[in-house]
């Protein structure tokens, strides 16, 4: 039974990866940036932080959804409500999730 268990676990990884939920930035966050949210995040996957090249042109941040863990830690540091579980986006910027994740395939 053991080695059965252990086989499943690893077929079903790939499938948890791509399921696997994300915390999104949204709107409100342009025009702010000011990287309160950067400063909680415990596994850094919030960016272009202050020190990096892209920070000055990027619109607004961006969480990479292969590395959030979901936590919610920087829900209460945005000063501008602009980070939803993007099950709970407003629907008007549901965009946002894609937006997020184009931006590290582009920059990453
Ligand atoms: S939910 Fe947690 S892991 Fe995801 S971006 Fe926010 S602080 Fe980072
Ligand atoms: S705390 Fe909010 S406004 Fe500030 S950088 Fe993060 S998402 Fe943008």
């Amino acid at each position: 039974m053991a080695t059965h268990f252990a086989a499943e676990t690893l077929v079903s990884y790939p499938a948890l990866g791509a399921n696997a939920m994300t915390y999104v930035i949204a709107e409100p966050c342009k025009g702010t940036k000011d990287t309160a949210c950067v400063e909680v995040c415990p596994v850094d996957c919030i960016h272009p932080t202050k020190n990096e090249p892209e920070f000055e042109k990027a619109d607004l941040l961006y969480i990479n959804p292969d590395e959030c863990i979901d936590c919610g830690a920087c829900v209460p540091e945005c000063p501008v409500t602009a980070i939803y579980d993007e099950q709970e986006l407003p629907e008007k910027w549901t965009e946002y999730t894609k937006i997020n994740a184009d931006w590290y395939t582009a920059n990453r």
